[in-house]
């Protein structure tokens, strides 16, 4: 299973003359959930991005199944092994539910109608039934604009899914139905699902608990 380490990283914004994260060693595993919680600023989607690739840190290093991603073709992984979803679902909003999940999918060579059966299949798995895959974002609620970008995330077939405030936008029902879908994929599935997060109980659901605070994790619950 997928076991994400970082070692040692160090990150600092180029406009900025603090660093957003310092000396951070910590591991996710494939099969279980992971909170990071802390204060605003302290490091939590910078945490994040630099685990997405989508930035290189300053020193250390940051290692996927053993290999560093320095080492990798960061495009590729972003692609094929990386997924993200936001609090506030950043879905295609011109393109209908199932256009959402198929997009990836077109992107990486999966022909149209394959990718329109297995997309459908997916939305189904998160709870999203037939009826709903032609519905544009906005006629969807948050708990099932969530779902569909979960749906989304889990397309490209990666297996590392990196959620920031997830339930954030949610009330408590759905939130805790967003939850319950990232702990089964990490329980039953297998994912390595990592949740920043400011609920205090999304993160007592977790497996794993990392507390930051000013660019270090400070405290660890296993
Ligand atoms: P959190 O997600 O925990 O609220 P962030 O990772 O967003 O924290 O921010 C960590 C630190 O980096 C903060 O001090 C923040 O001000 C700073 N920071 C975040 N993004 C940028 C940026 N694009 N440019 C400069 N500084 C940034
Ligand atoms: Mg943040």
């Amino acid at each position: 299973m997928t076991e994400l380490k970082l070692e040692n990283v160090s990150y600092r914004y180029k406009n900025s003359e603090q660093q957003a994260l310092s000396n951070v060693y910590c591991k996710f595993s494939g099969g279980s959930v992971t909170s990071i919680v802390g204060p605003s600023g302290s490091g939590k989607t910078t945490l994040l991005s630099i685990m997405a690739g989508l930035d290189k840190p300053l020193s250390g290093q940051v290692l996927i199944d053993g290999e560093s991603l320095s080492t990798l073709d960061l495009d590729k992984y972003r692609r094929e092994r990386v997924s993200m979803i936001f609090q506030a679902f950043h879905l295609f909003p011109l393109l209908t539910a199932l256009e959402n999940v198929c997009f990836s999918m077109e992107i990486n060579g999966i022909a149209k109608k394959d990718a329109k059966i297995r997309g459908a299949k997916i939305l189904e798995s998160v709870g999203i039934n037939a009826e709903k895959h032609k519905r544009y974002p906005s006629n969807l609620s948050g708990g099932e604009q969530q779902r569909v970008a979960i749906a989304r995330a889990l397309s490209s077939g990666a297996r590392l899914l990196l959620a920031d405030e997830p339930t954030g936008s949610l009330d408590s029902t759905n939130g805790e139905a967003v939850i319950s879908i990232l702990r089964r994929l990490a329980h039953e599935e297998g994912y390595c699902v990592v949740v920043v997060t400011h609920n205090l109980k999304v993160a007592e659901t977790s497996d794993v608990i990392y507390h930051m605070s000013d660019g270090a994790i400070i405290h660890q619950k296993a």
